[in-house]
């Protein structure tokens, strides 16, 4: 008898195949009747594949006796019920590693977009506006202090491409890292009081909700720029917006939102804002890994091995 898995998600095609041969794959986000599925299948069900934007929580799992494991598609796990995962004796894994250059990349990206105008420029290319003069003059990179919210894995990688080039990094994390040579600033406020970029890349979750306030914007003050490659629900959306229309703020690249995929319409009408879809780990190199990750800690589940990447319950 094959195990029975339940997908809130799906995975790239080579490793649907790997999946379909080892395991019956019951995919809830294609179900028409999800309450069908879920009757017919749940008494069943033994592994969960999710990913950190989906919610995962006591209602669905509740209704899982026999859940033994909750695979997630992303580093980021805050979907899912962790403390009643913990619980139950549920174990979680999660995709750390893979995806880390990738994010840093558009990270960086999104930084050099929204200060030197690349995506505004475009745009301007294809009005037929140059046809009237050139774009207004940008604001360079090199030189800037680049404070980075969440100096984990994501984090460390922005730091070293940041320093490449010629930005001062400095960081706010909740523990000081001695192995570590950029200088830590114990107070949120107090380091965006003292940078020029916000670089966004910690967890999202309950403990983070709202950790960009409106303070903390308005500390960062009408000559800096926030950038947010973590979760939108890490900032003060209402009060970005307002900073950004208000002129309280210089710009924003933002590849992630609190009610994705809809974006205030208010950022859609910025020159100095870079809107991106939440791309961070969307290459084909990267997803192939994350995919595969996924079901290789499936398979070691099930097979009584220990977990390539568990999440790390304290
Ligand atoms: P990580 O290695 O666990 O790093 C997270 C860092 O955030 C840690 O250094 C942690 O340090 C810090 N942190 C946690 N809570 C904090 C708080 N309240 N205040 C300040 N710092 C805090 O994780 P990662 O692999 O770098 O990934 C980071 C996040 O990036 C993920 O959780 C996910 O949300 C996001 N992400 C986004 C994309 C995308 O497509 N845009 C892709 C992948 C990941 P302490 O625990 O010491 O505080």
């Amino acid at each position: 008898m094959k195990p029975e898995i339940l997908m809130l998600r799906g995975l790239l095609p080579r490793q649907t195949a790997q999946l379909d041969e080892q395991y019956v794959c019951h995919r809830l986000d294609l179900a028409d009747d999800r309450e069908a599925m879920l009757r017919d299948v749940a008494a069943d069900v033994t592994a969960v594949i999710t990913s950190g934007e989906i919610i995962c929580g006591a209602a669905l799992m509740d209704r899982l006796p026999r859940l033994g494991m909750v695979a997630c598609f992303g580093v980021g796990v805050d979907g899912i019920d962790l403390p009643y995962c913990q619980a139950r004796g549920i174990a979680v894994s999660n995709t750390p590693d893979v995806l880390t250059e990738d994010v840093a990349d558009i990270a960086i990206g999104l930084t050099i977009s929204t200060l030197r105008g690349i995506t505004a420029g475009d745009r301007y290319v294809r009005r037929g506006d140059w046809q009237h003069g050139p774009l207004p003059l940008s604001t360079r990179i090199g030189g800037k202090t680049m404070g980075i919210l969440g100096l984990g894995r994501i984090g460390k990688a922005i730091a070293t491409r940041a320093e490449a080039h010629g930005m001062t990094v400095v960081w706010h994390g909740r523990h000081d890292q001695p192995d570590v040579q950029w200088q830590r600033f114990p107070d949120l406020a107090a380091m965006a009081a003292a940078i020029d970029i916000l670089m966004i890349a910690c967890p999202g979750g309950p403990a983070t909700r709202g950790l960009v306030s409106r303070e903390v914007i308005d500390a960062l003050g009408p000559s800096s720029y926030l950038v947010n490659i973590s979760r939108g629900s890490v900032v003060d959306e209402t009060a970005l917006v307002g900073a950004l229309v208000g002129g309280r703020l210089a710009g924003a690249g933002l590849d992630v939102f609190a009610d994705e995929p809809n974006v205030p319409a208010p950022l859609l009408d910025l020159e100095n804002v870079v809107l991106t879809p939440h791309i961070g780990s969307a290459s084909r190199e990267t997803r192939d890994a994350m995919a595969q990750l996924v079901v290789d800690n499936l398979d070691a589940f099930y097979a009584g091995r220990p977990l390539l990447t568990p999440w790390p319950f304290s």
